[in-house]
């Protein structure tokens, strides 16, 4: 195993970065994603980073929005050295007048009124003046829409900057310095409300500080491996949970083809798994990826331990968070002993983790971790007791990210884009009590639901969809029998972030046959609705 002193090199050091301080603004992680879709690197940081304390060198530093005003006693600032680090800076909204501030700390103030919505930038430019000036705008026209956000303004230039774009209402839209390569922004580029955003963003990363576009997936997946290789040894071995879900089976491939059978996949079978979800993880990990794979059959377990649970959504978690946990560890130990046992390999001393930058993002982010809304849905908070190091190979990255390094490994197309499935499976889709019955019963249902959705050619359109179960009954007539049976919620989810979600729109013919058909086949239930609640005040999942 690698020692301390000789730890492989972080994307950051192999991939020009630039480096994003985040104020707190709720766009701050999409200058981040933008830059990454230019095949540019970046990682985000608090807006409170220390310079000095970073073990490499950005190529450049945006400086992002945020809900505060740099003149309020207890506004946050950045480290001045950002300043003086020789590398091009961008400051976009609250960014912008965090320049200002630096420089003349009057100059900003509160606007008469808020500018929120599109405004029209025109841009200005300076021929005789030094080239950096006019780069940032480069190939922009006038009259560009974008997305404006503040409430604060400058009231002039601070001294030696020039303007680089207006709008009617906003006389600095954009500022650039006169000799340094110091630029201001006060609309937002990373929002796809602004369409020529990603244009500047580009201007910016790859022609003033000049980063290399070097940051695709093909590349990652070298560096990453040569990693892993380094920090696992030639004898270490890895475990780690799957899921089936893209996170896990994605992590899982790249661990196989950087250290083959000392990854050791485990899947329990909760029993809480969708129609068939068992047997298709098992083929697709075992067969198609050359996957360790050991498969745990837990679901009598988890059964009984639910048994009785009907009205507190959290302890159902909480049960199948721990009897996951416990069925893991034992056999994580059985695992750990029979390596043990062979000669040329060494003791499991690695846990594998599908964390993934968001999740980096959400605990490092400004405001502090937002408050839990629901434990965790992933098999998170694994290693305590288990006194495993962990490794975490997707944590540099976004989520469309790892599906197009799925994609690269050679992961199937159907698990690539397959919608997310909570840990806690069908227990938190069946409202009240889960029984085997009530098993049945939302596996049908989802499986119609969900063979229609890919039928009707919808599936990728689709974020998330699911079959829920409602605890109550409803009154119908079946074949001239007035029966009492259950009802099934669908629910059927577009969103781009999981943060916010809007029901997806059905033709009502789609709705009528699903409906109809779960009706019909599926014994139990009488009546189909559908939820069109968005996210929020909803949550994507019912429990
Ligand atoms: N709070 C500042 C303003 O209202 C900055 C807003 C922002 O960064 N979006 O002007």
């Amino acid at each position: 195993m690698a020692t301390d002193g000789e730890l492989p090199p972080e994307p950051h050091q192999v991939f020009d970065t630039i480096l994003v301080l985040d104020f707190g603004s709720q766009y701050s992680h999409l200058i981040t994603r933008r830059l990454r879709e230019l095949n540019v690197y970046s990682e985000m940081l608090p807006c409170t980073q220390r310079i000095a304390d970073l073990s490499w060198k950005p190529k450049g530093i945006i400086l992002s929005g945020g809900p505060y005003s740099v003149y309020q006693n207890d506004a946050p600032h950045v480290d001045s050295a950002v300043f003086q680090l020789g590398v091009p800076v961008l400051g976009i909204c609250y960014g912008l007048q965090e320049i200002a501030w630096y420089y003349e700390q009057t100059n900003v103030l509160a606007g008469e009124k808020r500018e929120y919505g599109h405004s029209k930038v025109n841009v200005a430019r300076h021929a005789g003046l030094a080239e950096h000036i006019d780069k940032l705008f480069d190939q922009i026209e006038d009259n560009m829409t974008a997305w404006m956000s503040h409430g604060d303004k400058l009231s002039h230039l601070p001294e030696h900057f020039v303007t680089v774009a207006y709008t009617s209402n906003a006389p600095f839209a954009g500022i650039a310095h006169a000799r340094e390569r110091l630029y201001g922004i006060q609309f937002h580029p990373e929002v796809t409300h602004t369409p020529e955003g990603k244009v500047l963003l580009k201007n910016f990363a790859v022609s003033i500080c000049q980063a290399k576009t070097d940051w695709t997936m093909g590349r990652f997946v070298d560096k990453e491996i040569a990693r892993i290789k380094a920090l696992v040894g030639e004898k270490g071995q890895v475990i780690g949970a799957v899921s089936g879900g893209v996170d896990s089976t994605v992590a899982a491939t790249l661990m196989q083809q950087a250290i083959g059978d000392r990854f050791h996949a485990v899947l329990v079978d909760t029993g809480l798994l969708r129609l068939n979800e068992a047997e298709t993880v098992k083929k697709t990990m075992s067969r198609d990826l050359n996957i360790n794979l050991a498969v745990v059959d837990a679901a009598d377990l988890f059964l009984s331990r639910l048994k009785g649970v009907t009205d507190d959504p959290e302890k159902k978690r909480k049960i199948i968070g721990n009897t996951f946990i416990e069925v893991f560890q034992e056999k994580a130990k059985k695992i750990a002993a029979e390596a043990a046992g062979s000669p040329q390999a060494g003791e499991i001393e690695w846990l594998l983790q599908g964390t993934l930058y968001p999740d980096v993002i959400e605990s490092i982010s400004f405001k502090g971790p937002s408050a839990t809304i629901k434990t965790h849905h992933n098999v998170g908070g694994l290693p305590a007791t288990m006194n495993l190091r962990l490794i975490e190979p997707l944590r540099e990255l976004f989520k469309d990210e790892v599906r197009v390094l799925g994609k690269e490994l050679g992961v199937p197309e159907e698990h690539v884009w397959r919608h997310p499935f909570p840990g806690p499976g069908l227990a938190i889709r069946i409202l009240g009590e889960v029984t085997p019955e009530q098993l049945r019963i939302a596996r049908e249902a989802d499986h119609i639901f969900i063979t229609e959705i890919q039928a009707a050619g919808l599936y990728k359109k689709i974020s998330q969809a699911y079959a829920a179960l409602l605890p109550v009954k409803a009154v119908g007539v079946m074949g001239d029998k007035r029966v009492h049976s259950q009802v099934i919620a669908l629910r059927a989810v577009e969103t781009t972030d999981f943060m916010t979600a809007d029901s997806f729109e059905f033709k009502h013919t789609f709705l009528k046959r699903v409906s109809n058909r779960i009706v019909n086949e599926v014994d139990g239930v009488c009546r189909v609705s559908y939820d069109i609640t968005s996210k929020p005040p909803g949550t994507i999942e019912m429990e």
